[in-house]
């Protein structure tokens, strides 16, 4: 397959999703399958593709064919299609406060498991450059966290408490749903326990793994980062050490005080990924009506150079295509390169309350030519400042990785099905 069909296959399914039958999804978790996230089977094409809770009205369908998956668009052939397998530390599950329903402790990272966004073409500096993959030809790396674990110590954020959101939001729940599991006791127990038992599950791969915190924003000063250090707290108490990790990344809105920056950056976090998700201050006031847009990108810059001088790994930030002005994401683009800041750059989700957003027809998800020419333009600003693209390491795989070298999904979440198997596109 060429580089360009690839990435039209990945521009057109990322904004998309995929339609995903319950029954389906009981069959799949039936085979010992984690039926979250998925990956083109021939592991030489990209990483896997969230489809979770956006795909119910795509185009793009998963079936069943005989004993393999693959995804059909308006009824056709697209492409072949596995999943995780389902590690046993997930079964250790937490029941919130207040809920019925127990949820993982520790997910795999679907959300950034399918993100395509621009790279430099730049010569490389270091050995593991990602240049070196893509060989300063191509303007893409795809975000494929196979091996990203996460933990969300809230699921609500205090925008959505105070129903100004972000309109765009993908969490799926709710301030209100009692889902702030880091005020619960016996969560941080089990978080411990959970990691403990993923570390002895995944072996010696635990050094091929990420780890990720992220959580709506909390309140207070800090804007959460206390319960950020609370959990790579837990973990250390737990295991008597923290483990070598890819990185440990922090997702989180800058705090008011910057002190909590080394904060994070002692309890052992590496990496820190500040979103500004929306360039334009006054755009940011429309699609955030919330503290978030109010805030000035200056304060953001001050926070990207201060986190610059304190976390050993990547600092990097996110914009939002498709529910800002191009010219004024690439303006974003451009700042946050001129600081030495990639910017992740995804499509609009209509996920959660991006969902009901587009369902107002005020917004629609990005094309697929749209978003390559905002890749390409994005890719040349990064060449520019020579910047590199984000280095979420759990896994990421250039579109030009032909070139063979990227990180395998750590048998633990490989199900032994897919070992060796023919992908059904041979006979296709
Ligand atoms: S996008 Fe982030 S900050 Fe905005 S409402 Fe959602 S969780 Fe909160």
């Amino acid at each position: 397959m060429s580089e360009s069909s690839i990435v039209d296959k990945k521009i057109k399914i990322q904004g998309h999703g995929i339609k995903i039958t319950p029954e389906l999804k009981t069959q799949i978790a039936s085979e010992g399958y984690y039926p979250i996230a998925l990956t083109w089977l021939t592991d030489d094409i990209t990483g896997p593709f969230s489809f979770t809770g956006y795909g119910d009205e795509s185009p793009f369908e998963l079936r069943r064919v005989e004993d393999r998956y693959a995804v059909f668009e308006n009824g056709e052939y697209f492409t072949d299609a596995t999943f995780y397998k389902k590690p046993d530390f997930f079964n250790r599950l937490h029941t919130a406060k207040g809920l019925d329903n127990p949820q993982d402790t520790i997910f795999i990272d679907e959300g950034m498991s399918g993100v395509i966004t621009p790279c430099g073409t730049a010569k490389d500096t270091h050995e593991s450059d990602l240049f070196k993959i893509t060989q300063g030809k191509f303007p893409y790396v795809t975000v494929a966290c196979y091996n990203g674990l996460v933990i969300w110590p809230a699921w609500g954020c205090l925008y959505t408490k105070a129903k100004n959101q972000c309109k765009f939001c993908c969490i799926p729940g709710d301030y209100d749903e009692h889902k702030l599991l880091h005020t619960d006791s016996d969560y941080w127990e089990n978080l411990g326990a959970t990691f403990a038992a993923a570390v002895k599950e995944i072996g010696p791969e635990i050094s091929q793994v990420s780890l990720t915190v992220d959580s709506g924003t909390l309140p207070g000063r800090d804007k959460g980062a206390h319960v950020y250090v609370k959990v790579l707290d837990t973990i250390k108490q737990r295991l008597g050490y923290l483990p070598n990790l890819l990185y440990r990344r922090a997702v989180i809105e800058p705090p008011l005080d910057f002190e909590w920056l080394q904060r994070l950056a002692d309890a052992g976090f590496t990496d820190i990924q500040m979103d500004v998700d929306v360039y334009d201050e006054v755009e940011r006031r429309r699609v955030m009506p919330n503290a978030k847009g109010h805030r000035p990108i200056a304060d953001y810059i001050k926070a990207f150079r201060k986190a610059k001088e304190i976390f050993p790994g990547e600092v990097a930030t996110q914009l939002v295509a498709g529910i800002q002005d191009d010219e004024n994401l690439l303006k974003g683009v451009e700042h946050f390169a001129s600081e030495g800041i990639p910017t992740l750059l995804t499509p609009f989700l209509p996920f959660g309350h991006g969902r009901r957003w587009r369902d107002t027809g005020e917004v629609e998800v990005p094309s697929a030519q749209r978003m390559k020419t905002v890749y390409q333009r994005a890719a040349a600003i990064l060449t520019k400042y020579n910047v590199p693209p984000p280095q979420f390491r759990g896994g990421v795989s250039s579109l030009a990785e032909t070139m063979g070298r990227r990180l395998k999904r750590v048998k633990a979440l490989t199900n032994p099905r897919d070992f060796d198997r023919e992908p059904i596109s041979v006979a296709a």
